[in-house]
């Protein structure tokens, strides 16, 4: 029987390895990972594969959209596209969280004026269907008409609207247009003046997170987090779920001014970290969202953890086929910031430039890396936490940094059954490729968001000695190295036993044995 993590479709039924062999790779490695949303302008297979190509490491599964029918087409798309390409990709499901949004409104949307009176009722209702009666909205959120008080502002489609609510009644609100635009069905709603009671993981948000679970998802994003105990509740439900086999990594959406007051908190409990710029830069003052990126990147830094930094990266190639400067600058100073991954929205889900989207953040990604490594830039500090814990692994990981300084070494190589060891060494920030190697397709997938880290598939050797045999081979094969070319190997014996790394090697490639060299 299959496992639940192998996943929808995923057989890999020739191993990566093989593909490798053989094959000069064509393009430079790039250390900063992009992920791509997917839908209609990315659900075709021969689309994913180019995105693949172009640079795309992680696909984003929004439960926003669609229907179960719709993601299981999309995941089932991209693992065979990951397939195809011989590459890892992994597929992060993001739950929608308590993300409010208006009921249905008449085809075309109803246009608000300036100062305009507009009605939210508790009943459903198609908005602007009556044409003569007051515009009213209802929305997804029962306790809007409890909870929302006059002097508030309820901001619609991500925030280009804004209602001054001036009074309330047992069943509605009373509000003005204070910023006029027009609003379509299902356009979100957010209240940064109110403090709701909404649960942080809905009804909703429980079935997609079974559907993951059983689909065999990498990652669960969740949207909204408030506090540390949303990301605990959510990891305690799939532990209970999954009777004793790991829980998903959970990426905590920063995006709720109450999320920055409990930051440390939250970037201690989850997996991974996403600066999600779009509904931040309503919630909070916009003017704030650039030092909040940096000290999001920071805190997660610090901790140990990836970090993404999300919406708008490149939001003008929606429509056309070259990025805003600004837009080129923002993905670029990202990379500077600190953080792993870049991340496409409408871009690829909507966007009628979906490749080519990808191809620009891959080239800026790649611009950045050639002045960092150029121009030797140090990049910051090891992970404080992490070497506060004086664990081995982050000591070994600090300790390989100081070797790779000290001598001109082509790759670091490490043998990361489950993907610690690939976290701790990409989090020291090398600026070269981490080939990080496990035997475990789902351990393979779960390091792609990590800077620097390639993952590789190879069945477990023997020993370190069968590993560095073999790594060997690999390398002259694929001509990712030549004959002398250092590598930094980092192993543990036994080989694949968690917690067993504890060697570091240096190795010329072809000296093996003592056969030469
Ligand atoms: P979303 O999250 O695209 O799911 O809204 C990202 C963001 O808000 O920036
Ligand atoms: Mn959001």
């Amino acid at each position: 029987m299959k496992s639940w993590f192998d996943g929808v479709g995923h057989s890999y039924r020739t191993p990566i390895r093989i593909r490798i062999f053989g094959v000069i790779p064509a393009k430079p490695f790039i250390l900063t990972k992009i992920i791509a949303t997917l839908g209609p302008a990315s659900c075709e297979i021969p689309v994913l594969t180019r995105l693949i190509e172009s640079g795309v490491r992680v696909f984003r599964l929004n439960f926003s959209h669609g229907d179960p029918e719709s993601h299981l087409q999309l995941l089932t798309a991209a693992r065979q596209a990951s397939e195809e390409v011989g590459i890892p990709v992994g597929v992060l499901g993001d739950l929608c969280g308590p993300k409010i949004r208006v009921g249905k409104v008449i085809e075309g949307g109803v246009e608000l004026q300036m100062g305009q009176p507009v009605y939210f009722q508790r009943d459903p209702i198609l908005t602007g269907e009556d044409p003569d009666a007051p515009v009213t909205f209802n929305v997804t959120y029962d306790k809007l008409i409890d909870e929302v008080e006059p002097g508030q502002r309820l901001m619609i489609n991500d925030g280009n609207i804004h209602v001054l609510v001036m009074d309330k009644s047992e069943d509605r609100l009373i509000g003005t247009v204070t910023t006029p635009g027009t609003v379509t069905s299902a356009k979100g709603v957010n209240l940064p003046e109110t403090a709701l009671t909404v649960p942080s993981v809905t009804a909703y948000d429980w079935k997609c997170a079974d559907w993951a679970m059983e689909h065999g998802v990498d990652f669960l994003a969740l949207s909204f987090v408030r506090k540390a105990e949303d990301v605990i509740k959510l990891r305690q439900y799939m532990k209970r779920k999954l009777k004793g086999r790991l829980p998903l990594p959970i990426i905590a959406k920063i995006e709720k001014p109450q999320a920055i007051d409990d930051l440390e908190n939250i970037v201690d409990a989850a997996d991974s970290i996403m600066v999600a710029r779009g509904d931040l830069g309503v919630e909070m003052d916009l003017a704030s969202v650039p030092i909040i990126q940096k000290k999001i990147i920071n805190m997660a830094h610090d901790y140990g953890k990836p970090v993404i930094v999300a919406t708008q990266m490149l939001e003008s190639m929606i429509e056309f086929p070259t990025p805003t400067r600004a837009e080129a600058s923002d993905v670029a100073n990202a990379i500077f910031d600190g953080t792993d991954c870049v991340m496409l929205s409408g871009e690829t889900a909507v966007g009628k430039h979906a490749t080519k989207a990808v191809d620009h953040m891959s080239r800026i990604a790649l611009k950045v890396q050639e002045h960092i490594v150029g121009e030797k830039v140090r990049w910051g500090k090891p992970p404080a936490k992490l070497q506060a814990d004086r664990s081995r692994m982050a000591a070994l990981a600090h300790g390989v940094m100081t070797i790779v300084r000290d001598m001109n070494v082509k790759h670091i190589v490490v043998w990361s059954q489950n993907g610690g060891a690939a976290r701790h060494l990409s989090k020291n920030r090398p600026t070269l490729p981490i080939l990080a190697f496990s035997s475990d397709h789902q351990s393979l997938r779960r390091m792609t968001p990590l800077f620097g880290v390639k993952p590789m598939y190879l069945e477990q050797p023997a020993d370190t000695e069968d590993f560095i045999w073999q790594v060997d081979q690999l390398m002259q094969e694929s001509k990712m190295c030549k004959v002398g070319d250092a590598l930094l190997v980092v192993a543990g014996e036994p080989i694949g036993k968690p917690g067993s790394t504890s060697n570091i090697h240096i190795h010329y490639v072809g000296d093996y044995f003592g056969e030469s060299g």
